[in-house]
């Protein structure tokens, strides 16, 4: 080991092999029955890779079935233990090559992206240095946005969530589901909307998620009829595999359109932004090839004159986030939010609308909290 600091001994490193990569499943209960347009859910489950080299650990996690514990352990660990765990794109291709025919998008990508998060850290602790300093800061604040709302809340609930945000923490951007019952509750979407916008007041932005749930023109429709919500962003009016839906969506409203959580792999990303789809690109770092491709398809939407926002897992995806000059805003969604507190510490504190990475601790500042999860553990 030679570069960064060795935590053991205090002496410089800039190599170090990759010694583990561990993962497990840990499947934690919604404090409330939760859906939105098209999908409903009362729990949500986290995978957690552990990587170790030179004395030092790091820590990435992906939301998805507890299968990719299998997938981590065999297909990508065995290509990535004994590689330079500074070396993290050759991992992420080494990665990429062993999921060849197993399939690079889908699970693949997000096993891959656990993984590749948990390297990033791993090496900037080896380095000592946090985590968006290591990649190359842009930015000390991260922008984030109130995200929940979701279409089985009460107005009730609905309104102390939203309240919570903006007049509790100072955030000033806030987003809900729309699309209930897969589009088909057109009237209640727009009724909730107004009580949004009743509770936050007309300074707050307030963004709609629906999903995929709506056809192009009834987005457009609801859009027009939801005009007294003054909503800003649209996300997901319709399935973002409609690429020119969510064009005709975009060249009908005012309000900018945004999508891309489900994506990838970068060609995707490029495909996007290429049919004129979005005002905003969404990307999942636990998704889409972890900080290695997240911080492409940044690049990405950004030479497209594209808007750039990170979607859900916020404490893994803030300092990434701080390291995106085109970066819009982060998503600060209720259901990770909850789930990251109970499993971490080191998580980040979002009032007055941003999160600060922190510059005194290594890696991403996250620390697993074995002892609480464990309870939770189901692979
Ligand atoms: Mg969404």
């Amino acid at each position: 080991m030679s570069g960064g600091k060795d935590p053991a001994s205090g002496a410089p490193v800039s190599s170090a092999p990759v010694l583990e990569v561990r993962a497990a499943a840990y499947t934690v209960p919604t404090d409330l029955p939760e859906a939105d347009g098209t999908f409903a859910w009362d729990s949500t489950t986290i995978v957690v890779v552990h990587a170790k080299a030179g004395g030092a650990e790091g820590v990435g996690y992906t939301y998805g079935p507890s299968a990719l514990v299998s997938l981590v352990s065999d297909a990508l660990a065995p290509v990535v233990v004994g590689s330079d765990a500074f070396a993290v794109p050759a991992c992420a291709e080494a990665m990429a090559r062993a999921l060849r025919n197993i399939g690079q998008s889908g699970g693949g990508a997000y096993a891959a992206s656990a993984v590749d998060c948990a390297l990033w850290d791993l090496a900037a602790r080896l380095a000592g240095l946090p985590l968006h300093r290591f990649l190359g800061a842009a930015r000390e604040d991260v922008p984030v946005y109130g995200s929940g709302g979701f279409t089985t809340y009460t107005d009730g609930q609905l309104s102390d969530q939203l309240g919570g945000w903006v007049a509790d923490q100072g955030i000033p951007r806030v987003k809900i589901k729309i699309g209930q019952d897969r589009g088909s509750a057109e009237q209640r979407d727009i009724e909730r909307m107004l009580v949004a916008r009743e509770t936050i007041g007309p300074d707050a932005e307030l963004f709609v998620d629906a999903n995929g749930a709506y056809t192009p023109k009834q987005a457009a429709r609801v859009a027009v009829a939801a005009h007294g919500a003054g909503f800003s962003w649209f996300e997901e009016p319709v399935s973002s595999e409609d690429l020119s839906g969510l064009r005709f969506v975009r060249e009908s409203i005012s309000a900018d359109v945004a999508a891309g959580e489900y994506l990838t792999r970068l060609a995707d990303v490029e495909r996007m932004c290429s049919a004129g789809a979005v005002d905003c690109v969404q990307a999942d770092v636990t998704r889409c090839g972890g900080i290695t491709g997240w911080l492409r398809a940044a690049t990405v939407a950004q030479a497209h004159a594209v808007g750039f926002s990170g979607h859900c897992a916020p404490a893994i995806s803030a300092a990434p986030a701080a390291a995106a000059p085109a970066l819009r805003h982060l998503e600060w969604f209720h259901d990770h939010v909850r789930l990251e507190a109970m499993l971490f510490d080191g998580v980040l504190d979002p009032a007055g609308g941003t999160i600060t990475p922190d510059a005194g601790r290594p890696g991403n500042g996250l620390t697993f909290k074995d002892a609480d999860a464990e309870q939770f553990r189901v692979a």
